[in-house]
Formats: C-alpha cells, sequence, structure tokens
C-alpha cells in the first residue's frame, strides 16, 4: 500500500468527503414529487397509450397496409381487413395488446401515413386484463381525447414524419386513379 493511501485510511478522508456532500445537500429543496397529488407536467413525444390517427375530416388514416404489425416485435398488433362496396381495402378491425407492448414505438415509425401514434398518457392502470386491449374504436378515441386540434399535427411535424411525405414517382409511372378512366 502507497504511503498516500495509508493516509488517507488514517485521517479518514474519504469518509469526510461523503460526510461533506450529504450536510451539503440536506437542506437544499426536496426534488421527491408526491404523485399522484402532484402529476407530472405533460412530456411531448413521451411514449404512452397508443392511438389511431384522423385525418381534418375525422376520418382514420389507416388503410390497413399491416407494415405496423409486420415490424412489431412482439406481435402485439392484429389487423382485419375487407374490400369495400367500391373494391377499396376496408380496415374492419385494428386492435393492440398494450399488455405485451414494448413502448418501442416502430409502429409509428414504420407507418407511412402517420396513422399511428403513442400519446402522452400513461395513467391508465386499471384491474382487468381487457382494458388493457385496446380495439379500433378506443384507439380512435384515445386519438380524439389525448392528440387532438395541434398535437396531433406538432407529434408528426416534431417527432415521427410519415414517409408518405416523401414518396414520389417518375413521371412515366402509371399510377392507379380509380376504375373509371377517364378519372
Ligand atoms: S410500440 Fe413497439 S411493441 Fe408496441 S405496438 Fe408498436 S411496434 Fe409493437
Ligand atoms: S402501418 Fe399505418 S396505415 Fe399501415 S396498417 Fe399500420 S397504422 Fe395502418
Amino acid at each position: 500500500m502507497k504511503a498516500k493511501d495509508i493516509i488517507k485510511r488514517v485521517l479518514l478522508l474519504e469518509i469526510i468527503q461523503g460526510m461533506a456532500l450529504t450536510l451539503k445537500t440536506m437542506f437544499t429543496k426536496a426534488v421527491t414529487r408526491q404523485y399522484p397529488e402532484e402529476p407530472r407536467a405533460a412530456m411531448p413525444g413521451f411514449r404512452g397509450l397508443h392511438a389511431l390517427s384522423k385525418d381534418e375530416e375525422g376520418v382514420m388514416k389507416c388503410v390497413g397496409c399491416g407494415l405496423c404489425a409486420a415490424v412489431c416485435p412482439s406481435q402485439c398488433i392484429k389487423i382485419f381487413t375487407a374490400q369495400g362496396l367500391n373494391h377499396e381495402k376496408v380496415v374492419e378491425r385494428y386492435e393492440i395488446d398494450t399488455l405485451k407492448c414494448l413502448f418501442c414505438a416502430y409502429c409509428v415509425e414504420a407507418c407511412p401515413y402517420g396513422a399511428i401514434a403513442l400519446t402522452e398518457h400513461y395513467e391508465y392502470s386499471d384491474y382487468s386484463k381487457e382494458s388493457f386491449y385496446m380495439d379500433k374504436d378506443k384507439l380512435l378515441e384515445n386519438w380524439d381525447k389525448y392528440m387532438s386540434g395541434d398535437k396531433g399535427n406538432e407529434y408528426f411535424k416534431r417527432f415521427w414524419k410519415p414517409m408518405s411525405i416523401d414518396f414520389n414517382t417518375s413521371e412515366e409511372q402509371a399510377v392507379f386513379k380509380g376504375w373509371d378512366n377517364n378519372k
């Protein structure tokens, strides 16, 4: 053992340093928050409860492409689609088992249309498993509750720009415009 270490031990220098630090912080204001009486302020970009986005007309943006379900590492997204009257794809069911979710936001990142979001809402504890199983209606309701107005726009502008913004086609590309060829 070096002489420096022996002196440190004899004079209890490290203990004195530790006590000094304790004394220094003893009379400062406590940082402990008395939750739930003192809830945390909203945290933009926080990965909380899921929501299915709506456009300005209040229509669900999801087109049922299934990319979110394909990328989800815990396979907790289920999508069921059907063919509509005009041969369009209709999202009949969209479900998320939030108890399995990792809140990785891969689904948000993969969605080309900004159709799914993770809201700032985190206070959704419950006693029944069923309440954590989100169906399409609940997910759309979450959008109205937690992301309506500028909040939803800001979410995609600041954190998750939908990839469809960057979609482009060459001029020669044949683009499907519907069944009526005159359109
Ligand atoms: S946040 Fe991650 S784990 Fe949760 S639904 Fe999305 S992709 Fe799946
Ligand atoms: S990736 Fe987006 S548009 Fe496609 S199914 Fe998922 S939420 Fe809907």
